[in-house]
């Protein structure tokens, strides 16, 4: 009969099913101390490492934050801001800025003494008006537009 087999069918899967849901009380009582490991060991070692983490995480931030060469101009006997030559300031903030700036922070042109002649120009020109030296503190900016071709250059040949 097709309705005994669906039965027997039917019994079997309940079976089954049954063993599937309920639990091995003697299974898990063996288990319990890896279930302690994982649920007190576990944390404190995430904690361990979540500590170390934010330790060494922050460790370097803080000297990034240090080795920012924005720095206040110094004064020298006279009262008057001293600026290097080679860096960029601002003289209305009486700040130097880290190399390759040219602009300040409120949007006004940098300034920056020549190393050769110390004559001052705006830090967006790279080459000095006065004796023609070429610098920039920037190479990576500096060979981009000189691997461009000259304007006109080509057209012109
Ligand atoms: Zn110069």
């Amino acid at each position: 009969m097709v309705i005994d087999t669906l039965e027997q069918w039917w019994n079997a899967l309940l079976d089954f099913t049954s063993k599937l849901i309920v639990p091995d009380w003697g299974a898990l009582i063996n288990l319990l101390p890896i279930f302690l490991l994982i649920g007190v060991v576990g944390p404190l070692l995430t904690l361990l490492v979540l500590g170390w983490f934010i330790y060494f995480v922050r460790k370097p931030r803080l000297k990034v934050a240090f080795a920012d060469t924005r720095r206040p101009a110094e004064l020298d006997a006279d009262g008057i801001p001293v600026y290097p030559t080679g860096e960029p300031y601002s003289p209305r903030e009486r700040m130097i800025y880290e190399p390759g700036a040219t602009r300040s922070e409120s949007g006004e042109d940098l300034l920056v003494a020549c190393p050769k002649c110390g004559l001052v120009r705006k830090a967006a020109d790279d080459v000095c008006g006065n004796c023609g030296l070429s610098f920039t503190l920037t190479p990576t900016t500096r060979s981009v537009r000189k691997t461009g071709p000259k304007p006109g250059g080509a057209a012109a040949a």
